[in-house]
């Protein structure tokens, strides 16, 4: 059967399944799963000694969540920001598709089934292979988290990541996410399994998509640079039960805002 899904993946131009789930670390069996494969990534966690300040010491792997000099998630202080007058706005091209939904132990995911989903960065075509969500946000806002944020994961044709921030606050309850939240599986699962119906993706944007982007890398081991960011600046709504129902399965799975160092966040027009 895995063999059937690699294939299917390969066959769709996507990444490896392992590619595919990078933002959200490995898709490799919990701790309980005793697997004698040297090659399985070191489990990690939000909390305690396998949590965001130890990602580094467990695995050779992750060594870039201590010794990196780009990591992500930051802080968005918008009056640090730099005006950028030759990068152009994200183009994003989001329809309606098809996708199977796993709790992956560290959040919900919905894989796409296809990759017609795209965004366009100046001139370079990141197809949306998965999007997923923390509580609450990993970045920043002028030092205020939202209370969730939502990850759009990219690929483009060369292997690069770009990966679109959205963040999420308590207001009206958000019927984009009407299947998605109805399918989450509350324990974490080995498969992914069909979700029911198909989403509009589009309709889980806001209206305005004015962002900011920077460079910076994977929130999760193995914390991988070289992720270009886009940040839209205005958040989407769910309703406070709709952020509670997550809470309960993942009552906290953000990495901590990482140091800005010498890079610059661009303020896109
Ligand atoms: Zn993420």
């Amino acid at each position: 059967m895995s063999v059937l899904v690699l294939v299917f993946m390969a066959g769709c131009g996507q990444q490896s399944g392992q590619t595919l789930e990078a933002d959200t670390g490995s898709n490799s069996p919990g701790p309980q799963t005793a697997s004698a494969s040297q090659a399985s990534p070191a489990h990690w966690t939000y909390e305690d000694d396998a949590g965001p300040e130890h990602w580094g010491e467990l695995d050779e792997d992750y060594l870039a969540c201590k010794n990196g000099t780009e990591q992500s998630p930051i802080d968005i202080n918008h009056s640090q920001l730099t005006a950028s007058n030759s990068l152009k706005p994200v183009e994003v091209h989001y329809g309606k598709t098809e996708a199977n939904i796993q709790n992956n132990g560290h959040t919900i995911q919905v894989t796409l089934k296809d990759n017609k989903n795209y965004i366009m960065l100046d001139g370079t075509k990141f197809t949306l292979a998965q999007f997923h969500f923390h509580h609450p946000s990993e970045h920043q806002i002028d030092g205020q988290k939202a209370d969730m944020e939502l990850h759009f994961v990219h690929k483009s044709e060369d292997g690069k990541t770009a990966v679109l921030g959205v963040l999420i606050k308590n207001g009206s309850e958000n019927k984009a996410f009407g299947n998605v939240w109805s399918s989450m599986p509350a324990k974490e699962t080995e498969e992914a399994v069909e979700l029911e119906g198909t989403i509009d993706l589009a309709s889980m944007l806001p209206a305005n998509l004015h962002s900011i982007r920077y460079s910076g890398s994977l929130t999760t081991p193995p914390c991988t640079e070289g992720v270009s960011w886009t940040v839209l600046d205005n958040p989407i709504e769910m309703s406070q039960a709709q952020i509670d129902q997550f809470a309960v399965i993942f009552s906290d799975n953000h990495r901590p805002v990482q140091p800005l160092g010498e890079r610059k966040v661009m303020n896109i027009k």
